[in-house]
């Protein structure tokens, strides 16, 4: 079984007074290179909340999941479930959050079986083996993701759709409640995204995940966000919920992009609009 978050019982109410958020990013500044990457970021994410990051291609979203990753050297600004991510040590973090990078390295002929075994690495003592405990966590997350199957195919046979889930089950497998998904879906086709998306939404309820997510397709990223949080040149121009973000006038300054945002039971649908040509 997967642990509930600190404080909370799966299915109980997500935000609750008392309870410190998952994620709270004060006023984070990322440095690469000597380049300002993010600047006075905020961000909070409560517990079991969806919030996905958009902004345009290099606006900084794949560093501010590293940041609230413990990737990158940035502990005083983040808090996971109330604890500086300075706090925790790299075993004790890999246990609060896991993330699913955007383009995850793929071990050559490794077997999905053991693939997902390495999500079990901060629970395995140092020149340990798995336990059969570990073993059984992963059978369930295989069993639960529906990869049962493929617990012998080696990860680059799968097919995009299969290996994104394989993502996915090593993230579960680690036991951590906060999820970072880096546009898990970009390389999915519409059903295979929806299968994905639908997936982690279900988890969510089941389990009081909590998701930090990007995405790009924004009509799709509208339909399971709770919140939006729109980042541009590492800085946050606005946050809200998606019909909040998703506007025509938000969308056309920050991406340059000509749009038409169709408000729809289901979310804002964002349809991209060629320019008026001049005769
Ligand atoms: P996004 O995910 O929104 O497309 P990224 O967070 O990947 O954006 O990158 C934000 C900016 O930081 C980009 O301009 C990128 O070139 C730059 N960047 C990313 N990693 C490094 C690095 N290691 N050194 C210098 N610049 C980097
Ligand atoms: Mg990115």
């Amino acid at each position: 079984m997967i642990p509930p978050p600190p404080g909370q019982q799966p299915g109980t109410e997500s935000v609750k007074a008392g309870v410190p958020p998952a994620v709270e990013v004060r006023d984070l500044h990322v440095r690469l290179d000597g380049v300002p990457i993010l600047t006075g970021v905020d961000l909070t994410v409560a517990v079991g909340e969806w919030v996905t990051v958009i902004g345009p291609n290099g606006a900084g979203k794949s560093t501010l999941l590293r940041a609230v990753g413990g990737l990158l050297p940035a502990p005083d600004a983040v808090r996971l479930f109330g604890t500086p991510l300075g706090a925790l040590r790299r075993r004790e973090r890999a246990r609060v959050v896991a993330t699913v990078a955007q383009y995850p390295v793929v071990p050559p002929g490794m077997a999905v079986l053991d693939y997902v075994l390495l999500g079990r690495n901060p629970y395995i003592p140092p020149l340990g083996r798995e336990s059969a405990a570990d073993l059984a966590v992963v059978d369930e997350v295989l069993d639960r993701l529906d990869l049962t199957n493929f617990r012998t195919r080696e990860l680059a046979t799968l097919s995009g759709g299969e290996r994104q889930r394989v993502f996915l089950a090593r993230a579960l497998a680690q036991g951590a409640t906060l999820l970072l998904l880096d546009e898990p879906t970009s390389a999915l086709d519409i059903g295979h995204q929806q299968e994905v998306l639908e997936l982690v939404d279900r988890l969510r309820g089941e389990h009081g995940l909590t998701v930090l997510a990007t995405m790009h397709d924004l009509s799709i990223a509208g339909e399971y966000a709770d919140r939006m949080v729109l980042l541009d040149t590492g800085r946050v121009a606005a946050a809200g919920a998606p019909h909040e973000v998703l506007t025509e006038t938000l969308l056309s300054r920050h991406y340059r992009a000509h749009v038409k945002v169709i408000p729809t039971p289901h979310g804002p649908l964002v349809l991209p609009t060629r320019p008026r040509r001049h005769p």
